[in-house]
């Protein structure tokens, strides 16, 4: 009774998101077939809708192949690089959408290069949307209780929308900074778990993976209102998908998308990624020995993202899934391998702190941290303007205030970042454990 009146106070309150979900729910109820056509189609009509309404596409695509009908050659259109993203944010905006009515995203950049971009308030009720409908994979209903493990630093600290629903007895989601840690913070978090019941965790993948480690090394009783434990934002590695099921006994569903392309794909109950076709339209590209991922937004008008080179490797897998959902799967490349710098004092902190302390600053091209010794860490730049002082005092003093007051941050230019043996880069590496 309870949850039916909570349900329909959540419906009223969200009303766009809960049209959005229903649309996407009859999706899922689609013939692969039938949904692979209207890919096509909401393939075809977002470039047109770019080369139309986007003077950054239709500067790029001036000289793209056509065929026969006079369609664009989706598969010859030329790729679109994080680096014309930072360049060309603006010319990517559709003229049709009023800047002021926009709001900027930033990404960290799991591939080492911050990126901003535009979003309005249909984008974000379609990204909760998509969530929700990854979220009933597991036998979650909306309005059910999710506890959230936060990383990223600026979703939290208000203004943001993330930060509106924080706490929201409505929205049924609490969400907890957790882009640092102590053991003593570990310990609340497995009490909150138990007191507030949620039926959902979600979180960054290192972080529920330590909670879980905490929670198995001090045999913590966990609530078993939990019917999973949401992964994201990371590669998930399988010795924290192990921890993470043993100490929640739930499954653990793996999700996958970014901050300028939400709700690519997520796991089903029998472990398999599948990839949502009504939203993207996921191609793999051999390049340099590896399978990156090329992704187009199919829904994203306001700043169209068009075959874009995500930093991500992977690809489609054939077949069909147990489950029966007629998405598509996929398997993800490892990449993103990123390490927790640990302080004198026993903090950790989790590598997203340092990837989005650099968010906004868009002329750096490259970087790495490097945690050397116990109260040391180095950040190396490739940035050909170079960052002004004052900008360098502000990163120099945040590392001390919020990751250790010994912390020494020393900051380099250099001309580029080495890759390691595998050609992944990695941003956040600690020599110091
Ligand atoms: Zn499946």
């Amino acid at each position: 009774m309870i949850y039916r009146v909570k349900h329909l106070l959540h419906r009223n309150r969200y009303r766009e998101q809960f049209a959005l979900l229903d649309g996407l729910l009859r999706n899922q109820t689609l013939t692969r077939e039938q949904l692979l056509d209207k890919q096509q189609k909401d393939l075809s009509a977002i470039i047109d809708h770019a080369y139309a309404n986007v003077p950054f596409y239709r500067e790029k695509y001036a000289q793209a192949v056509r065929n026969e009908a006079n369609e664009f050659a989706v598969s010859r259109l030329p790729i679109l690089h994080k680096d014309e993203v930072i360049q060309h944010r603006d010319e990517m905006l559709a003229g049709d959408f009023d800047r002021n009515q926009l709001r900027i995203g930033n990404t960290g950049g799991s591939t080492g290069k911050p990126v901003s971009f535009y979003y309005d308030a249909h984008k974000n009720e379609l990204m909760r949307a998509g969530m929700c409908r990854s979220y009933m994979g597991s036998g979650w209903k909306p309005g059910q209780k999710i506890l959230n493990f936060w990383g990223a630093r600026q979703d939290i600290k208000g203004g943001s929308s993330f930060g509106k629903i924080v706490n929201d007895a409505i929205a049924a989601e609490k969400t907890i900074a957790a882009y640092e840690y102590t053991e003593a913070q570990l310990h609340d978090w497995a009490s909150t778990i138990r007191s507030y019941q949620p039926v959902l965790l979600q979180g960054y993948a290192s972080i529920l993976a330590e909670l879980a480690r905490y929670v198995i090394d001090n045999k913590i009783n966990i609530t078993n209102t939990l019917l999973g434990a949401f992964s994201t934002a990371e590669v998930l590695y399988g010795w924290q998908r192990e921890l993470i099921e043993q100490a929640f006994q739930c499954k653990v569903f793996n999700q996958y998308g970014s901050r300028e392309i939400p709700n690519i794909a997520c796991e089903c109950r029998h472990g398999n990624q599948h990839v949502f076709t009504d939203m993207v339209y996921l191609e793999s590209l051999n390049i340099d020995h590896e399978d990156r991922l090329i992704i187009t937004s199919l829904t994203n008008r306001v700043m169209p993202f068009i075959r874009y080179e995500i930093g991500d490797s992977g690809r489609l897998k054939e077949g069909i899934c147990a489950c029966g959902s007629p998405f598509p799967m996929m398997e993800m490349g490892l990449c993103r391998s990123n390490d927790i710098i640990k302080t004198r004092s026993g903090k950790s902190i989790y590598p997203s702190y340092f990837i989005h302390l650099l968010d906004g600053l868009t002329d750096i091209k490259q970087y790495q941290f490097i945690q050397s010794e116990p109260d040391k860490i180095t950040l190396n730049l490739v940035s050909p303007p170079g960052l002004s002082a004052e900008t360098l005092n502000s990163l120099r003093a945040s590392v001390r205030r919020e990751v250790d007051e010994n912390m020494v941050l020393e900051i380099n230019a250099v001309d580029e970042i080495r890759r390691t043996i595998s050609g992944k880069h990695r941003f956040v590496i600690s020599h110091a454990a």
